[in-house]
């Protein structure tokens, strides 16, 4: 087995390997829309970044006294990734500087590698597939409808890698990845660890602040954030 086998790196998506530069926000509210009617749904005052799709639906569901039972959400994420579908191009999608030579190197140094995301785990794929990336490359990982926060999907995209590869991860060998508060948060609290990257709303500065272990402009600097993942412990 390759020493770095017992490391595993867990990416966000929005913000950390690509931007869609509002098409996911659009595509939600049109689906939206599109099974209730026009009643003017917005995210207005919403905080989107770092947040969970599925948290998403249900605060927009009760905001507008619609039902968010089981079945009114797997129609929401059937129509959600309709319209995403049809709106996603790779014109309009932007994979972040140095993610794919990342993910690659982790690959080749024998990393196990997936997703910590807030989005749904079709609509996740969906993304990273018109960024470029190979939804292979990403074989596990935990999404927006795992749990009620992020901080719940931490353990589950732990368990997952777990069971996808055969063998246990401590989570002092995990690292997230990730360009909010929110995705630091949810590696501190289960005592992995946290590389903030500042390609989304929030400088490198801010997300040492929150507790990030390194905290970097972009993903460019390879050699450097490699060493980090695969260096302690
Ligand atoms: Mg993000």
């Amino acid at each position: 087995m390759s020493p770095h086998a017992r490391n595993l790196v867990l990416f966000d998506i929005d913000g950390t390997l690509l931007r869609t530069e509002g098409v996911g926000v659009a595509a939600m509210l049109r689906a939206f829309t599109r099974l209730h009617g026009e009643r003017g749904f917005s995210f207005e005052g919403v905080e989107i970044a770092g947040a969970l799709d599925g948290l998403l639906f249900a605060r927009m569901m009760a905001q507008h006294g619609l039902p968010a039972d089981d079945a009114a959400h797997a129609e929401f994420q059937r129509v959600y990734g309709d319209e995403l579908s049809r709106a996603l191009t790779p014109s309009v999608t932007r994979r972040m500087a140095g993610t794919l030579e990342l993910v690659a190197a982790l690959r080749e140094a024998g990393a196990a590698v997936g997703l910590l995301t807030g989005n749904y785990e079709h609509t996740a794929h969906l993304k990273i597939g018109v960024a470029g990336f190979e939804s292979a490359h990403f074989p596990f990982g935990a999404f927006g409808a795992d749990g009620p926060s992020r901080r719940h999907l931490t353990p589950v995209a732990i368990d997952r890698a777990s069971a996808h590869l055969g063998r246990p991860f401590d989570p002092a060998r995990v690292t997230i990845i990730g360009d909010t508060p929110h995705d630091i948060d949810c590696a501190k609290a289960h005592g992995c660890r946290a590389i903030g990257v500042g390609t989304g709303p929030y400088a490198p500065e801010r997300l040492r602040q929150v507790g990030a272990d390194l905290a970097v402009a972009d993903l460019s600097e390879t050699a450097q954030i490699l060493d980090f993942m695969l260096g302690a412990a």
